[in-house]
């Protein structure tokens, strides 16, 4: 199964969790911490399980989810 790696930029996400929902190995929660904007954002909860799939940065509205493949 391939590895991958989410790199989120924190200050454009807006905890609209369409790629919680999105993620087929719920690799993402939204965290304790807000941004500058006082949204809660998006953490990488099970980063060990990421495939690389994409689905979560696919779906981002605000283009804030890279993906890389290992
Ligand atoms: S790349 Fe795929 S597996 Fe990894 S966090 Fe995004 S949706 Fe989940
Ligand atoms: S889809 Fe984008 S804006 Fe929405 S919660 Fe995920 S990272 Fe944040």
């Amino acid at each position: 199964m391939a590895k991958g790696r989410v790199e989120i930029a924190t200050e454009f996400c807006k905890s609209c969790e369409y790629c919680v929902i999105s993620c087929p190995k719920n690799c993402l929660a939204v965290g304790e911490k807000v941004n500058s904007k006082g949204y809660p954002y998006v953490v990488s909860a099970n980063p060990e399980d990421c495939i690389g799939c994409a689905m979560c940065a696919q779906i981002c509205p605000e283009s804030a989810i890279e993906v890389w493949r290992q």
